[in-house]
């Protein structure tokens, strides 16, 4: 057996930036302010930038990014939410905390984003918001989404935690809806060392508000006098520092997993499978590459683990069977693009700082035992 490649190398990019990110901890732990103050200041106005958006507000990880976004939007008891069945459990949870009820949707098979052809069919009257994951990195189908929402008066939410640096039509993800939510889990193409994320939004009233949600209902100023009852889901100003310095370089990372993606596509071109589907009008960001490997998946996961290489899967039991959303009383075949693919997808290897030399062993491997 080779050596082991995982699946994300977070000790490799660590070693590429050590003496920026000790000297950034170092300087937060001099001035012992560790609650908000000028590091989550700073994080904040840069991300902003980043995205090309008015307002960034810093919080304890993605998921309270989705309930706060969720929350200031006004979405509470007897709501209902749309978004699709393939994602992250996180994005429903949050709908579930707000007291709402989250819709699922199938995907567009070929992006394994929402299928804006039906979302229509899921509009009630007690439907009162969207949220658009950019799941693996691809920006949803926007436009299509936008126009639905805009027609039926629903707020659009963009689940951007797998999407940082992608782009529709020209456009920053962050800035495609009314608000826009990321997770700086370690693992994401922006990722912290520890739980962290944030609220990215053009909404000036909204972003006031999220400033408060997020520190206990504190107004601008305050210590002890509490505007509304809040929470406590800060972004430390560790993690604030820490993701500061890591947003340098972002675009190069961004570039780089753009450049493997590319290279993978050439490698299974060449051996006869079928790279992963992009849009037209986007950039993808490649949070994860994925790939079809049939209804062997399970077999072949084993195999290529047993032979070191560090493969995935994103994410295997829908949203709509999960143990967790029984009461919503939904039954397998009512998403049938999202089943399929929940049995055929595969996570193949990709960070900024992997090798040709990895990617054509993967490849390899694959190949031999798809056979
Ligand atoms: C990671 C992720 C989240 C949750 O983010 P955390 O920071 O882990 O709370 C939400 N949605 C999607 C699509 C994710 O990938």
């Amino acid at each position: 057996m080779g050596k082991k490649i995982p699946l994300v190398d977070l000790a490799a990019q660590y070693a590429s930036i050590k003496p920026e990110i000790n000297l950034a901890i170092q300087r937060v732990l001099d001035n012992t302010s560790f609650i908000l103050g000028d590091e989550v200041k700073t994080f904040e106005a840069n991300f902003a930038q980043f995205c090309q958006a008015q307002h960034c507000v810093g919080v304890a990880s993605g998921t309270a990014a989705l309930q706060l976004a969720l929350l200031a939007c006004g979405i509470g008891m007897g709501d209902e939410v749309i978004l699709p069945t393939h994602t992250f459990i996180a994005t429903a949870e949050a709908v579930s905390h707000c007291h709402a009820t989250p819709v699922f949707v199938d995907i567009d098979p070929r992006t394994y984003n929402i299928d804006p052809e039906r979302i229509e069919a899921a509009i009630t009257k007690r439907t009162k918001a969207i949220i658009a994951v950019h799941l693996y990195g691809q920006p949803a189908d926007m436009g299509a989404i936008q126009r639905i929402a805009h027609k039926h008066n629903l707020v659009v939410i963009e689940d951007a935690a797998q999407a940082h640096g992608a782009t529709y039509k020209g456009q920053m993800t962050g800035t495609l809806g009314d608000v826009a939510c990321f997770s700086f889990y370690p693992g994401k193409n922006l990722g912290a060392y520890g739980d962290a994320g944030a609220i990215v939004t053009n909404d000036d009233a909204l972003a006031e508000r999220l400033l408060m949600l997020r520190n206990h209902g504190r107004g601008p100023g305050m210590k002890y006098e509490h505007q509304m009852v809040g929470y406590g889901e800060r972004l430390d100003a560790l993690q604030a520092a820490i993701l500061d310095v890591k947003l340098k370089h972002l675009r190069t990372w961004t570039k780089a997993r753009q450049a493997r993606a590319r290279f993978y596509d050439a490698l299974l071109t060449e051996r006869d499978l079928k790279p992963p589907f992009v849009l037209d009008d986007v950039t993808h960001a490649y949070h994860l590459y994925v790939v079809e490997v049939g209804t062997r998946r399970d077999e072949i996961l084993q195999k290529m683990k047993a032979q070191g290489i560090g493969v995935g899967i994103h994410y295997p039991i829908p949203l709509h069977l999960q143990p967790a959303y029984q009461h919503l009383e939904y039954a397998v075949g009512d998403f049938p693009h999202t089943e399929a693919a929940a049995k055929q997808i595969l996570s193949l290897p990709i960070f900024p700082e992997i090798t040709e030399a990895e990617q054509r062993r993967i490849v390899d491997v694959l190949r031999e035992v798809l056979l």
